[in-house]
C-alpha cells in the first residue's frame, strides 16, 4: 500500500489526483495540502472534494504528515514545490512533480533533492504527449534545417505561466534533435516589420482562452508541404491518471530525477 499525500490538493489538478487516488487499490490518500491561509486548512480533503469523509485534513505544514507518506504528487506553484522540497530535505521522500514554470535554479534544486531519493519531474503526464515528444524528436531528424519549426500551445485563461511547460519540453527536444541552442533560437513573439524568418528560429506562441484544457500543436513548415502533429486534451483526468501511475512507480525506482518517459517505459 501507498501512502501518498497531494500538494496543492483543491486546485484543478490536485482535485482530480486526490479524487482518482481513492478509486486506486494500492493507494491510500494519507495527506492534503494546500497554502498558509487557504480556506480549506483543517477540513477533512474528501468533504472539499465532493468524496464524503476520508479522515485526512487539509494542512499547510508538510512536516506534521511527511512521517506518514512513501510518496508526495505536487501539483502547486514553483515556489510552493520548492518550499516543499525544502522542508522534506532532512529525510527526502519520494516526489511526483507536475508543478511548470520553474527557473533554472529551481530546476537545479529539484536535482540536487533527488540525489537523495527518487522524483518524477514531468510537464505533462498524459500518455499521448510523452509519446509525441517521441515522434517529434524523429520528424526533427529527417526534416532538418529544410523544414521550419513552430509550436503553438493553447490554455485555459487562468493558467499562470507561459509558453507552457508542455511546449516548452517540446521545444528542448526539438532543439536536440536539430543540434540547435534554445536559447539563442527560442522566438516566442512576433511583431512589426521582424524581417524574414531565420532557418534556425524555433517558435513557441501562446495562447490563453475560456475553459481550454490544454492543446498544442507542432507545425513542420516545409516547401510544398507542412505537417501538422496536434495533441488535445479534453479532460485533466489524463495528466491525474499519469500523476497516480508515476507515484507508484517513483517508489520502487533509485534515487535520480526521472520524467514521465521512464516512467511509461518509452526510453
Ligand atoms: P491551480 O488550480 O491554481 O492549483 C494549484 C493549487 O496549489 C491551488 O490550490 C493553490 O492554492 C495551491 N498552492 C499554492 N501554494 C501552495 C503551497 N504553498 N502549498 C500547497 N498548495 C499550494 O492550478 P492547476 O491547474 O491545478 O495547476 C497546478 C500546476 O500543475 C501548474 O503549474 C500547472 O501548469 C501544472 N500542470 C501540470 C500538468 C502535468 O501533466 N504535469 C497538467 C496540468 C497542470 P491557491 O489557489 O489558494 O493559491
Amino acid at each position: 500500500m501507498l501512502k501518498l499525500a497531494v500538494a496543492g490538493a483543491t486546485g484543478r489538478m490536485g482535485n482530480r489526483i486526490t479524487t482518482l487516488s481513492l478509486d486506486i487499490e494500492e493507494i491510500e490518500l494519507a495527506g492534503a495540502l494546500e497554502r498558509k491561509g487557504h480556506g480549506d486548512l483543517g477540513r477533512d480533503i474528501g468533504e472539499v472534494i465532493g468524496a464524503g469523509q476520508t479522515g485526512v485534513k487539509v494542512t499547510d505544514d508538510i512536516k506534521e504528515i511527511a512521517d506518514g507518506i512513501d510518496v508526495l504528487i505536487d501539483f502547486s506553484s514553483p515556489s510552493a514545490t520548492i518550499g516543499n522540497l525544502k522542508a522534506l530535505s532532512d529525510k527526502p521522500i519520494p516526489v511526483v512533480i507536475g508543478t511548470t514554470g520553474f527557473s533554472k535554479d529551481e530546476i537545479e534544486y529539484i536535482g540536487l533533492y533527488a540525489q537523495n531519493t527518487p522524483c518524477v519531474l514531468a510537464p505533462n503526464m498524459s500518455v499521448g504527449v510523452n509519446l509525441l515528444l517521441k515522434v517529434l524528436a524523429d520528424i526533427a531528424r529527417v526534416t532538418g534545417d529544410d523544414y521550419d519549426v513552430e509550436i503553438i500551445e493553447a490554455h485555459h485563461r487562468l493558467k499562470k505561466d507561459a509558453p507552457s511547460g508542455t511546449a516548452m519540453k517540446m521545444a528542448q527536444v526539438l532543439a536536440a534533435a536539430l543540434n540547435r541552442n534554445l536559447e539563442e533560437t527560442a522566438v516566442y513573439a512576433r511583431q512589426g516589420i521582424i524581417g524574414e524568418r531565420s532557418r534556425d528560429e524555433i517558435g513557441i506562441q501562446t495562447i490563453r482562452a475560456g475553459d481550454i484544457v490544454g492543446e498544442h500543436t507542432v507545425m513542420f513548415g516545409g516547401l510544398g508541404e507542412r505537417i501538422e502533429i496536434t495533441h488535445k486534451a479534453s479532460s485533466r483526468d489524463t495528466f491525474a491518471r499519469g500523476a497516480l501511475k508515476a507515484a507508484l512507480w517513483v517508489k520502487k525506482q533509485t534515487p535520480g530525477l526521472y520524467d514521465m518517459q521512464d516512467v511509461l517505459g518509452l526510453k
